[in-house]
């Protein structure tokens, strides 16, 4: 048997792939229902196309849109982006593993592992301990993975602060915003992506001080510091030095930190590993170097971009802007996304060069 802990997305899709190639697989999930609390935005780009096809009542919003505002500037460029209800998406991933033969066991937390093959698990529900073999055990349990921890390849990766909420606020549903100033979102960014015509997900990603920046953020965003629900989390900085694999234990997902340092998404990195790991189980092949092979240079690409990104002055990102704002440069973004950054970075490169300047540092 398979042993999955945690039914988040990098979990239940993998779930489902390895049912669907016959495998026996259990799901053992802390929370008493899948999907809930939210932590997360919810966005992701068409590149989920490949890898899923979603049901409609999975989609709150779709946005054709961005809004890029720096200090001194603001431009807009074509999209083409989903925006999730994430408890119904993570639900409806959870479903499909079921579906397809894996089973998934509620209020059942992860605690402890043998070194071999025998992991220990609370039954929260029945306040129960119990004794589980498992041939193959993996930790798809979010950034503090007991998991990765237990096996002794616990987090090597460093985080940003998620500070998020729903408010009130009435956008354009065809655009989402994001704002970029060393001042009010240092060494990372902001955002506001509608989900219906009168509620937005307001947030921004910090190293330090995320719940002050976010009042400032809400305040100048919505005029008030409402806030309806909270969806805060931490997400991974993605780490190429991350051990995702000793003997028969595997990490994937936020536990392995795959996701993308420029923005914090994780739902397709995490989804495109599971088609990885599924076939490196079954084929009994090196999921850490098939990984790399993979996905290595493109979470590698995003990673150097945000390392950039993080020395820019307010004046680079006017700059930027600028390059940004012309009818080439936008058909680029219009034609690939961030989930293919390495056609993206190169055509950006060839439509317009004075892109040279930035790019040889991320390369
Ligand atoms: C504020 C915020 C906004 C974000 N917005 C976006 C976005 O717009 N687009 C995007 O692509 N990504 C976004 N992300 C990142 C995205 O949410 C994660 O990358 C994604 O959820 C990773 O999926 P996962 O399955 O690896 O982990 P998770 O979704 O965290 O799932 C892990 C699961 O494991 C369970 N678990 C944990 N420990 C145990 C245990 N000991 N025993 C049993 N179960 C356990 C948890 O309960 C959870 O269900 C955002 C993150 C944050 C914080």
């Amino acid at each position: 048997m398979i042993a999955i802990i945690g039914a988040g997305p990098a979990g239940t899709n993998l779930a489902y792939l390895l049912a669907k190639a016959g495998k026996e697989v259990a799901v053992f999930e802390e929370h008493s229902e899948v999907g809930s609390p939210v932590q997360c935005t919810g966005i992701i780009t068409h590149s989920i196309d490949r890898f899923v096809k979603l049901p409609q009542k999975v989609i709150a919003n779709k946005c054709g849109r961005v809004v890029v505002v720096s200090k001194n500037k603001r431009i807009d460029a074509r999209v083409s982006e989903i925006v999730m209800w994430r408890n119904l998406f993570d639900r409806f991933m959870a479903e499909r593993a079921v579906d397809a033969g894996a089973k998934l066991f509620l209020n059942h937390q992860f605690f402890g592992f043998d070194g071999k093959n025998k992991i220990k698990i609370k039954d929260k529900k029945n306040n129960k301990t119990k004794e589980i073999a498992a041939g193959d055990i993996v930790g798809a349990d979010g950034p503090s993975s007991a998991v990765g921890k237990a096996a002794g390849i616990g987090r090597k990766f460093d985080f940003y602060i998620g500070m998020q909420a729903k408010v009130r606020l009435s956008m354009d549903m065809n655009e989402f915003e994001t704002y970029f100033s060393n001042k009010d979102f240092p060494e990372f960014f902001g955002w506001a992506v509608p989900e219906s015509e009168k509620i937005a997900r307001l947030g921004l990603g910090a190293r330090a001080n995320a719940k002050e920046l976010f009042y400032r953020l809400i305040k100048k965003r919505t005029g008030k510091e409402e806030v309806l629900c909270w969806e805060s989390g931490i997400f991974p900085i993605h780490n190429p030095k991350q051990v995702i694999q000793k003997g028969n234990v595997y990490l994937i997902g936020d536990a392995a930190s795959h996701v993308k340092a420029t923005t914090g998404g994780g739902i397709i990195p995490s989804i495109k590993a599971g088609y990885t790991l599924a076939d490196c189980i079954v084929r009994k092949k090196d999921y850490q170097k098939a990984f790399m092979l993979q996905s290595g240079k493109e979470l590698r690409l995003h990673l150097k971009i945000r390392k950039m990104l993080n020395r820019f002055t307010d004046s680079d990102y006017d700059y930027l802007l600028g390059l940004m704002d012309s009818e080439k440069v936008k058909n680029v973004l219009d034609k690939y996304d961030r989930d293919t950054p390495i056609p993206l970075v190169l055509n950006l490169i060839m439509k317009e060069p004075r892109f040279l300047k930035y790019v040889r540092f991320a390369l």
